[in-house]
């Protein structure tokens, strides 16, 4: 349910006086001077790379300047370096409804991807189809296919439509690979039934999280989650290329290993011993030295998202969502748009998608304004809500934005229509 606070009025008497109240009475808002704001910027980028907390660029800098100019390599104890992955790991573990010990912070969303779908694979020594659906985050798809092209044949990757996913799976399904809110359309999986289902063929999953932590609730030990990944720079605003997560059920991780036998992830890394043995726990599925400036910011966009009641942030992202279709949907009826993400809240992450078929150069137009969201192919615009950073007011302006590209075509120019590398 909606809290009160949250709740907007209906849509042809709305105002941006009743937006300006919402703002007032939102709960969250506190959280919003917690993060640099550029002038005169709507940003709905937070699906792609969340904005900077204030507190980033003085943590870095007693990091770089204190920690690494002064303390050198005494930091990896004083400063508990060595144990960072564990420690942030820990705190997106309460985002993602993981125990304690059952996350770490490693790498690119991409290797722990490998590391885990590798390991699960090797957990079912007799089943060799990994399931996923076309239309997956490419990327996933591109590092099962990695795998099985290493597999000499072992490996099969099937891929099903999201609606026949469930009836697909069956004896030879070694793992479900899915991400939990689709990068296009916001749609989302219902993880914990999946997941049943998955168990009852005696299937396991790996989910995807990177669109859903901080976003849309998640509780990967109520469902039974096996493996899990994420990513640490949408909505958890760690910054570009920060480090990923990884998350790998207490009751598997005796008998996974990861194919990556690096150093951390050792019993004993500085015993220097010749062979390798893994360490107990997650902490087997580390690899190399960690990224300690990376995960010092990470850990500063994590802190802020446990200042917000889970709760709070969930009602807030769907009244976001909620009221930006509206506005669109009523200001610019035959324009050319149509949504296409889901319209119940609860099916939906913290992004809207719309079609149109000049969205690039739209979304060029828009940006041009100050309006920041992105695009994707072929004919997709993406808007994405952060819970902690954006208001109600920035719905509005979007939309009125929106409505005047589309009304005086002014996407129509050529600056606007020429492709760049990073869309
Ligand atoms: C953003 C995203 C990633 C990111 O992977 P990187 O290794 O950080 O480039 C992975 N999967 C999904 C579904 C994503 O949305």
């Amino acid at each position: 349910m909606m809290s009160t606070a949250h709740r907007v009025p209906s849509a042809s008497a709305l105002t941006l006086a009743d937006l300006e109240a919402l703002d007032r009475g939102d709960r969250l808002r506190a959280l919003h001077d917690a993060f640099t704001a550029p002038d005169a910027l709507v940003y709905l980028g937070s699906n792609s790379l969340g904005p900077l907390p204030r507190e980033t660029p003085a943590r870095l800098q007693e990091v770089v300047a204190r920690q690494w100019g002064q303390d050198l390599l005494r930091g990896w104890t004083a400063h508990d370096w060595i144990g960072a992955p564990h420690r942030v790991g820990d705190k997106i573990a309460r985002i993602i409804g993981a125990g304690q010990g059952e996350v770490a912070v490693a790498d690119s969303t991409s290797v722990n991807l490998f590391k885990l779908l590798t390991a699960a694979c090797r957990l079912q020594p007799g089943r060799s189809v990994i399931l996923s659906e076309p239309g997956n985050f490419p990327n996933d798809l591109y590092v099962a296919q990695g795998l099985r092209a290493m597999s000499d044949g072992r490996i099969q990757l099937r891929l099903v439509s999201a609606d026949q996913i469930e009836t697909a799976i069956d004896e030879r399904v070694a793992v479900l690979l899915l991400t939990h809110v689709h990068y296009k359309t916001s749609a989302v999986h219902d993880m914990a039934r999946i997941t049943e289902r998955a168990h009852r063929q005696g299937a396991l999953t790996l989910w995807d999280l990177s669109h859903s932590a901080g976003a849309v609730p998640v509780n990967l030990d109520a469902a039974q989650v096996d493996f899990a990944v994420g990513c640490g720079y949408k909505y958890l605003c760690g910054g570009p290329g920060a480090p990923a997560y990884l998350f790998v059920a207490q009751r598997h991780q005796a008998a996974t290993v990861s194919p990556i036998t690096g150093w951390l992830g050792h019993a004993q890394p500085f015993d220097f011993v010749d062979d390798y043995a893994p360490a107990a726990g997650i902490g087997r599925f580390l690899a190399g030295t960690h990224p300690i400036l990376g995960i010092a910011a990470l850990e500063v966009g994590i802190d802020l998202m446990l200042q917000a009641d889970a709760q709070a942030r969930v009602d807030k992202s769907r009244a976001l969502t909620d009221l930006f279709i509206t506005l669109v949907e009523s200001r610019c009826a035959g324009l050319g748009l149509q949504l296409g993400s889901p319209r119940e809240a609860a099916t939906r992450g913290s992004h809207v998608a719309f079609r149109h078929d000049q969205a690039y150069a739209v979304m060029q137009a828009l940006i041009a304004r100050g309006v920041i969201g992105d695009f994707r192919a072929p004919d997709l615009m993406r808007f994405g809500f952060a819970p902690l950073y954006n208001s109600y007011t920035d719905s509005w302006h979007a939309a009125e934005a929106l409505r005047e590209v589309l009304q005086t075509a002014v996407w129509d120019r050529p600056e606007f229509r020429q492709r760049r590398a990073v869309t």
